[in-house]
């Protein structure tokens, strides 16, 4: 039960109700947010609470961007759902400006990151067949452990958490699973049936665990020597969450198919996509792969709007400048109730140390000081405010970290 024995009776009331009609298949904290505006939410009891998780990055433009909203309300009132059965006039236009903002040739519209990696898997085998030339059925896609790459059944069968993927099988075969960080054993596991590689530039779900340096020039090295694609999944760690556009960029690093999902929908609609090379992409044929509301001119606005506020560049100096300055003070607090920091940019995980509070507990403690966080695994709290938050507010979460964990006077 995630009740509390202080919450108010509405909080009580809608949390119970929650529980009551709807699956058990999350554990969220006992906040029941009402309204929200930039770096910040409202509950229904009318207390604000500083938002450090911006929806797993799906908010890193904040809460209802008015430029989002401008765009979502303006397309609210001209037309919302074609179909893919007829053109219409905000397709083109989004699949091209994003194509120009991630320096790719082409763009493949669906709604939910684990749709855009499906996707993207199915194109690379296709890809595999028809362009590589690996005999029919032995495509093979390289993965690394502790990924996420979303829920579908294909996605957990080559997962390596236990929680995402017990009693789903039978398992989709044709995937091969390599420690991530280690260029030899990526190097081992790829051969000439290897149709991709897939991986996170950084890895979220499983911390936000940063690769060593050099590993994504490797295996962009690898991939290149053995004729096989590289996919990155950009869900989580593209769209300025590190700085720039992809994480990859870190490394001068270009990959055949990227992934993009969450910020793209600026936090109001589903809006992911497959982006890459057009004679990777340029595989598909019509009737090969598709989606009812994949591209739809809402999504494709709201997309369109997503672009426009990455084009100025003004997104990546704020993760830069203010990730900047999370990371120096989150390093502060290394000894004191912090085992390890991680990340990139506006983005951290912090590792508690064994014996002080847990990363439920201390997301439960930071929810009481009216900051919003959530724990990946036991003992890692995740870390990524809108790139809107102000350095104030931002310094007021890490005032409410510090005493949380144990660094500070209570
Ligand atoms: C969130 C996420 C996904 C899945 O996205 P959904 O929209 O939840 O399906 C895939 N890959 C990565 C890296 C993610 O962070």
């Amino acid at each position: 039960m995630t009740t509390l024995p202080d919450l108010d009776r509405r909080t009580a009331d809608l949390i119970d109700l929650d529980e009551r009609f709807s699956t058990h298949n999350y554990h969220p904290l006992p906040v029941v947010i009402a309204e929200a505006d930039g770096a910040w939410v409202t509950d229904v009891e009318g207390r604000p609470h500083l938002d450090l998780l911006a929806g797993y990055s799906a908010l890193n433009f904040g809460h209802r961007h008015p430029e989002l909203v401008r765009a979502a309300t303006e397309q609210l009132g001209r037309v919302t759902l074609t179909s893919r059965a007829f053109h219409h006039d905000q397709l083109g236009l989004f699949c091209r400006e994003l194509a120009e903002l991630t320096g790719t040739e082409m763009v493949l519209p669906m709604n939910t990151g684990a749709e855009a990696v499906e996707s993207a898997l199915k194109v690379a085998r296709k890809w595999a067949y028809r362009v590589k030339g690996v005999p029919a059925e032995r495509a093979e896609i390289v993965v690394a452990a502790d990924n996420f790459h979303g829920r579908t059944t294909t996605l957990v069968s080559f997962s390596t958490d236990d929680a995402a993927r017990a009693d789903y099988g039978p398992y989709t075969p044709g995937f091969v699973t390599v420690p991530y960080g280690d260029a030899e054993a990526l190097a081992g596991a790829i051969t000439e049936r290897t149709a991709a590689v897939l991986v996170e530039p950084i890895q979220g779900e499983a911390g936000v665990v940063v690769p060593p340096d050099g590993y994504l020039t490797e295996a962009r090295r690898l991939c290149d020597e053995a004729g096989a694609l590289l996919i990155a999944d950009e869900i989580q760690s593209g769209l300025a969450r590190t700085g720039t556009v992809f994480a990859l960029d870190h490394e001068h690093v270009t990959a055949d198919l990227y992934t993009l999902g969450k910020a793209l929908g600026g936090g109001i609609v589903p809006v992911s996509a497959v982006v890459g090379r057009a004679d990777v992409l340029g595989v598909l044929r019509p009737g090969e792969h598709g989606s009812t509301f994949g591209g739809n001119p809402l999504a494709c606005a709201v997309g369109r709007a997503v672009v426009r506020l990455l084009s100025t560049g003004e997104f990546q100096q704020r993760a830069t400048s203010l990730g900047a300055h999370l990371h120096t003070r989150l390093s502060g607090l290394l000894g004191h109730g912090v085992a390890a920091v991680r990340g990139r940019g506006l983005w951290a995980g912090v590792d508690l140390e064994p014996g002080g509070p847990t990363g439920r507990q201390a997301s439960e403690a930071l929810l009481r000081r009216g900051v919003l966080c959530k724990e990946t695994h036991g003992h890692t709290l995740r870390i990524a405010p809108p790139l809107v938050v102000e350095e104030a507010d931002l310094d007021r979460g890490i005032d409410a970290l510090a005493q949380v964990v144990g660094a500070a006077p209570r």
